[in-house]
């Protein structure tokens, strides 16, 4: 086996332990520690984006970082779009890209999601040049796969490869959207105000199985684990003014101290809303996107993402 692949399935072997320890999204400061391989130190990233270590005859990684549109890197086909590194074809990095594109050689995606947080994507092909557009367009494989020493693509692997790429941008945008509106809540419950981000969820606002259902901070809502579900159960809900009610036949219930504080007393409390990045911004996403403003505007509540409180049976 050549060197390149040893470190290939070195990298990758510590990826899949990393991700046991920090789950799908990885800090960057563990990403830019190096890895131990035969008594060398090895990075498995770069800012640049597309990284090859010295050690390696052929590019190991590629990077794009959190605040590229995500729309944008995906094509008609639903696979990755990644862009050359500047506008030159024959820049060292792209034409590493294009020999590990024309040697089928397993490479690993790190997508950004938020400043210092990615998720990795393994193994990922490069599939396509396209000098035109300056991008590669990369497929992803089965993911945290161990790689095996023999890369050979068949035209069923090919439409294979569609449906996992496909499958992988999803996921990529569901872990972004956890991630995204728990830093929008600050990581905290908005009904109840619990900070434990292990029992948060990143809940949508409209379902996502309905057209107006994006896994965008305007459409979420962070939620404890119970509220989560009490919310999609309607057994809580909110109105256009951020007010929390409660249904009815729950309020009227009596119980133990999980309903009387869980519950009750949350009705006709306020909505803890998501940070603004900068006062006179966004002040909350559930005004209906990026409006002006420093507090919800009673005008704007009519375009509100927020059908919650019809599902309320008072
Ligand atoms: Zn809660």
């Amino acid at each position: 086996m050549s060197t390149d692949l040893e470190i290939r399935i070195a990298a990758i072997n510590w990826l899949n332990e990393q991700i046991k320890i920090h789950g799908d999204v990885l800090p960057s400061k563990k990403l830019e520690e190096e890895i131990e391989f035969k008594g060398s130190r090895i990075p498995l990233v770069s800012p640049q984006g597309i990284f090859k270590p010295r050690q390696m005859e052929l590019p190991l990684s590629i990077t794009t970082t959190p605040h590229g549109p995500y729309e944008d890197s995906i094509d008609k086909n639903d696979y990755l779009l990644y862009k050359y590194r500047g506008k030159d074809p024959q820049h060292r990095d792209n034409v590493g890209l294009r020999k590990a594109m024309e040697r089928n050689v397993p490479l690993i995606y790190f997508h950004g999601i938020l400043p210092g947080k990615y998720s990795a994507v393994f193994p990922v092909f490069i599939i396509n040049d396209n000098p035109s557009e300056l991008t590669f367009t990369v497929a992803a494989d089965y993911e945290h796969v161990v790689v095996e020493s023999e890369f050979v693509l068949s035209e069923n692997e090919e439409s294979r490869r569609a449906y996992i790429t496909s499958q992988v941008k999803k996921r990529l945008h569901q872990r972004g959207f956890r991630e995204r509106v728990l830093a929008a809540y600050r990581s905290q419950c908005a009904f109840c105000n619990l900070k434990h981000s292990e029992l948060l969820d990143a809940a949508h606002i409209v379902p996502d199985d309905e057209p107006e259902g994006t896994p965008t901070v305007d459409n979420g809502l962070a939620l404890c684990k119970i509220h989560h579900s009490a919310f999609d159960q309607c057994i809580i809900g909110v109105t256009p003014d951020y007010q929390i009610k409660i249904r009815t036949d729950i309020l009227e219930e009596i119980d133990g101290p999980m309903l009387t504080y869980g519950f009750q007393k949350l009705h006709d409390q306020k909505l803890i809303l998501p940070k603004s990045k900068k006062p006179g911004q966004t002040r909350t996403n559930l005004t209906g996107g990026t409006k002006k403003s420093s507090r919800p505007d009673p005008q704007k509540h009519k375009t509100l993402k927020f059908p919650a409180i019809l599902c309320i049976r008072n």
